[in-house]
C-alpha cells in the first residue's frame, strides 16, 4: 500500500469526480520541510510558531525569526504557506515571559489576546513576516480569534508595522492573505461577518472541540466528549465553509480532524478547499480522496448532518465508505 501511496506524491488531490482540494502539512520548524516534500505536500497550512520561543530561556529577536520565516518560504518555492502568529499559553507555556498562574489557562490570556496587549513581542513577529513575504507565498493567520475587534486590531497593527518597514527602504510583498484561525465557537457562529473581512479561514478542531464540548483536550476523565465527528461539531464546520464560500473565500482546516480518515469524506463533502494535517498522513488522505466522489460526500454530509449522535454518524460514514 506504501508504494501505491509513493506513486501520488507528485500529483494533485482530486476527487473521483473532479473536484481539486489542497493537502497541505502542518509544521513547527523549518527541519520540517523535507518531510513536506517527500510526502507531496502542496503547502503548508499552519506553521506553528511557538517553537521559535519555546526551549530557551528569551524571547527570538526579528533576525532570528526573520531567517526561520525565510527558509519556510525559500522551502516551499512559491507554494503557499500559512504561518500562524505567536499561540502561547493554555497548554505551551513560555516561562521567561513570566506570566501570572491561571485558574483555566486554556479560558486565559493567550494567543492573540496576549499578541494584542504584549504588543512588543507581536510586532517583533509580524516585522519579521513583512521582511520574509518577499521570499515566497506568504499567507498570515491569526490564532484564538474571538470577535471582530481582535481581527481588526490585529489588522491594523500589521499594517502599522508594514508601513513602517516601507518608510524604511524595506521590501514587503504587495498582497498577503490575511486569515483567522476558527477554533472558539463564537467566531465560527459569526463566520458570516467575519468572512466579509478576513481572506481565509483555517478550522483549529482541536480547540474548537474542546471549547464547543465545554471538555478539557488534556484531561483524559472527559476526553468521552471529544467527538469530532458529533452532529454539533459538523454544523460548526459546515457554517464556517458556507460562510467562507459565500464570500468568494477559501477555507481549511488545520486541526487534526483534518487528516482523519473517517471525518475526510465528511469535510470533502462539506466542501472544504484545504486540508492540513501531519506529513505522514498526507498521502493517504490523498488515496482516500481520490476514491471518493465529491457529489456522493455531499449527500453523506447532508445526511449526517440531520443526526442525533456521534455514533450514527460514524456508522453512516463506516457503511459509505467501507
Ligand atoms: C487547533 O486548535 O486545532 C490547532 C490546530 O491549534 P493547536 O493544536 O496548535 O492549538
Ligand atoms: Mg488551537
Amino acid at each position: 500500500q506504501k508504494s501505491e501511496w509513493a506513486k501520488l506524491v507528485n500529483e494533485p488531490t482530486v476527487s473521483a469526480d473532479g473536484h481539486h482540494v489542497e493537502l497541505a502539512a502542518n509544521i513547527g520548524t523549518p527541519n520540517d520541510l523535507k518531510g513536506v516534500i517527500d510526502n507531496g505536500g502542496e503547502g503548508i497550512g499552519l506553521y506553528r510558531t511557538e517553537f521559535l520561543y519555546m526551549g530557551r530561556d528569551q524571547l527570538p529577536t526579528e533576525e532570528e525569526q526573520f531567517e526561520a520565516y525565510k527558509a519556510v518560504l525559500e522551502g516551499m518555492n512559491g507554494k503557499p504557506v500559512v504561518v500562524r502568529t505567536l499561540d502561547i499559553g493554555g497548554d505551551k507555556e513560555l516561562p521567561y515571559l513570566q506570566l501570572p498562574k491561571e485558574l483555566n489557562p486554556f479560558l486565559g490570556f493567550r494567543a492573540i489576546r496576549l499578541c494584542l496587549e504584549e504588543q512588543g513581542i507581536f510586532r517583533t513577529q509580524l516585522r519579521a513576516l513583512l521582511r520574509a513575504s518577499i521570499y515566497g507565498n506568504l499567507k498570515i493567520m491569526f490564532p484564538m480569534i474571538a470577535t471582530l475587534n481582535e481581527f481588526r486590531e490585529a489588522k491594523s497593527i500589521l499594517e502599522e508595522e508594514k508601513q513602517k518597514l516601507i518608510a524604511e527602504g524595506q521590501k514587503v510583498a504587495d498582497k498577503i492573505e490575511l486569515g483567522i484561525m476558527v477554533e472558539i465557537p463564537s467566531t465560527a457562529v459569526l463566520a458570516d461577518q467575519f468572512a466579509k473581512e478576513v481572506d481565509f479561514f483555517s478550522i483549529g478542531t482541536n480547540d474548537l472541540i474542546q471549547y464547543t464540548m465545554a471538555a478539557d483536550r488534556m484531561n483524559q476523565r472527559v476526553s468521552y466528549l471529544y467527538q469530532p465527528y458529533s452532529p454539533s461539531i459538523l454544523r460548526l464546520v459546515k457554517m464556517v465553509i458556507d460562510a467562507a464560500h459565500a464570500e468568494g473565500k477559501w477555507a481549511g482546516m488545520c486541526g487534526e480532524m483534518a487528516g482523519d480518515e473517517t471525518a475526510i469524506p465528511v469535510l470533502l463533502g462539506l466542501g472544504l478547499d484545504e486540508f492540513s494535517m501531519s506529513a505522514t498522513s498526507i498521502l493517504k488522505a490523498r488515496s482516500l480522496i481520490k476514491g471518493l466522489k465529491k457529489s456522493d460526500m455531499e449527500q453523506l454530509a447532508q445526511e449526517v448532518l440531520n443526526m442525533q449522535t456521534t455514533e450514527q454518524v460514524v456508522e453512516a460514514i463506516n457503511k459509505r465508505i467501507k
